[in-house]
């Protein structure tokens, strides 16, 4: 427990010293309680007196309701550590500390982790974290410190059953620890098993129209039930399992007390102990008993709590990729790759000894079957994650010398895959450059020929991406993320088959915009269709995670290899076309 509770002081960051403080305020208050407790008993033995003496009572009357007073008073600025926000300052400022860490994790890490999981821990996790924090400093603090007066107070009244209290409390304790085995398992099997419903839900609804497509909507939804069925026998199993030490344990804190009444009766009627110092023991030993019996309920939300700062600790734990020291800016733009072999995980490598070099401002194509490596060559250079040897310099700069934010300042990614935010068409341009001013969110989007079509929609610039969802095609839509590339003028633009899931048509004009953005820069386009890339300055070939031909295009047209063949089959097949709708047949 205190484990737990040193974590989530941890997990409180700059606002644990309030929470400190409301705990020693809660302490304080159930300290006055306590001694509030004490008063009972002259007090009961003032009102036994004969003849009584009104003073005496009232004087004991008001210390009473003076302590309890200064308990309430506690308890209110205890509490405000819940109702002034400060939970939801701990909430969101862990929030933020896991949007950091998101955006400084290696890609790999990022991309190993499917996005519900991700949502569950960020959404999910925090709450389960911070809501109970405020609540359970009061309760935890109350369970130890009110028995502990109770005892203390009893001392006063008979020694003996102060004794017989004090030996509840570690009877309880071996009850306490199977507790607490049981519920931390099912909790985190709970929480486990909720992490993975959420990223299946996540996946089962942004796969729907792909399921729909194949009939297949029937079969993901019996995997979703399957998952739903099995959180829902996790948390049935754990609830279960939980009730029976809480019932074990409020059993035995009730024997107890019944023990040192049925004690207490003894010694009064052997005349041991007066009438009023039974009376006062009654009330006390009420007291004791609550939290007693409360702390296996106490135990769970703990548990509930410990099961999801261990996602969260485990997500804050993940090391960013480091940066070597000396730190160094890039100034220049042009790339190396020497003797770079990479794998993913613990896979065979996926490039074997890469080395080339880019010179400034250059138009590079990376060409070869699908799998053979060329998509990770431009994951690297944007530090995706290091390679297992060699080194990639920009500009003679290793890049694991530069910190991530300045690295991606010089490199525009266009994928052949776009997303596009829910948001306006102008942030979603602008995203890449958040100080850009309309005018230059337009030019942006005249160059890469989307002002048009743009222009066309509801609400022009301010049109809401997800009003119009799938409403703009294909070559649109990549359009718009080449205009986010434009605008952030990168020096560094590398490009992954842009162009190959689009038509005929979309691709010139996605072509057009592709010029404009890669004049007098550095440019790795990975392509499919040779014919894109006749013009560059020059070719690399991949197979097998090795450059095998490397070369200007009618250099590689000569040497009559990989290329040359690869060429010719692209030929070949453009003189393919649809004869009468039945079947493929050349050309001539
Ligand atoms: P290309 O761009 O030439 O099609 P890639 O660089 O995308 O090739 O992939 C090269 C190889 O690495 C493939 O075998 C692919 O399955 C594997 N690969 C790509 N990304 C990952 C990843 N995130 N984790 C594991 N393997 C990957």
């Amino acid at each position: 427990m205190l484990e737990t509770y040193r974590r989530m002081l941890q997990a409180a960051g700059p606002v644990g010293p309030q929470l400190r403080m409301s705990q020693l305020l809660f302490a304080l208050a159930a300290a006055a309680q306590g001694a509030a407790f004490a008063c009972f008993y002259p007090l009961l033995r003032a009102l036994f007196a004969s003849p009584l003496n009104p003073t005496t009572v009232l004087g004991w009357f008001g210390v009473m309701t003076l302590l309890a007073l200064v308990n309430m008073g506690l308890l209110w600025r205890a509490h405000a550590f819940d109702f002034n926000g400060p939970t939801a300052d701990v909430t969101h400022d862990l929030r933020l500390r896991l949007g950091v860490q998101l955006r400084r994790m290696p890609l790999e890490e990022l991309y190993r982790r499917r996005s519900g999981d991700l949502t569950d821990v960020l959404a999910g996790n925090v709450d389960q974290v911070t809501t109970p924090m405020g609540m359970l400093s009061s309760l935890v603090i109350c369970t130890l410190v009110v028995p502990v007066v109770a005892v203390l107070v009893t001392l006063f009244i008979d020694w003996r059953l102060a004794v017989v209290m004090a030996i509840i409390f570690p009877l309880g304790l071996p009850i306490y620890r199977w507790i607490r085995r049981i519920t931390g398992m099912e909790f985190r099997e709970s929480t486990e098993a909720h992490a993975q419903t959420a990223a299946e839900i996540v996946e089962y609804t942004q796969g729907l129209p792909v399921l729909r497509s194949v009939n297949q909507v029937g079969a993901q939804a019996r995997r979703l039930q399957q998952m739903l069925a099995h959180l829902r026998a996790v948390q049935v199993r754990a609830n279960l399992r939980g009730a029976w030490p809480a019932l074990l344990m409020a059993s035995v804190v009730e024997i107890g007390i019944l023990m040192v009444l049925a004690l207490g009766a003894w010694f009064v009627l052997g005349g041991a102990l007066d009438a009023a110092a039974l009376a006062a023991l009654l009330v006390i030993a009420v007291r004791f008993s609550e939290p007693l019996a409360i702390l296996a309920n106490i135990t769970a939300v703990y548990d509930y709590m410990e099961s999801g700062l261990e996602r969260i600790e485990a997500l804050l734990a993940v090391p960013p990729l480091p940066v070597k020291s000396p730190q160094q800016e890039i100034t220049r733009f042009d790339i190396s790759f020497d003797n770079v072999t990479f794998g993913y995980g613990s896979e065979p490598p996926t490039l074997c000894q890469v080395s080339f070099r880019l010179p400034e401002n250059s138009l590079t194509a990376l060409v070869g079957p699908s799998g053979v490596g060329k998509t990770t060559v431009t994951r690297l250079i944007s530090r995706y994650a290091d390679p297992q040897s060699g080194v990639i310099q920009i500009g003679g700069v290793d890049v694991r010398t530069v910190e991530p934010t300045d690295l991606m300042r010089h490199i525009a990614v266009v994928f052949q895959d776009v997303y596009l935010f829910d948001d306006t068409i102008r942030n979603n341009i602008r995203m890449a450059k958040p100080d850009a001013t309309d005018a230059e969110v337009e030019a942006a989007a005249q160059a890469a020929n989307c002002h048009e079509f743009i222009a066309r929609l509801p609400d022009g610039y301010d049109t809401q991406v997800g009003d119009i969802g799938g409403a703009l095609s294909g070559g649109e839509r990549q359009r718009v993320s080449i205009a986010r590339a434009i605008l952030k003028d990168a020096q560094i633009v590398l490009l992954d088959e842009p162009t190959a899931a689009l038509d005929t048509e979309s691709e010139v004009a996605v072509q057009r915009a592709i010029d404009r953005l890669v004049q007098n820069k550095t440019v790795i386009v990975i392509a499919h269709r040779l014919s894109t890339v006749v013009g560059a300055d020059q070719i690399l070939v991949f197979d097998d995670g090795r450059i095998v031909e490397q070369g200007h295009h009618s250099d590689l047209l000569a040497q009559g290899g990989k290329y040359a063949a690869m060429w010719s089959a692209q030929q070949r097949a453009k003189g393919w076309r649809l004869t009468q709708g039945r079947a493929f047949a050349p050309a001539d």
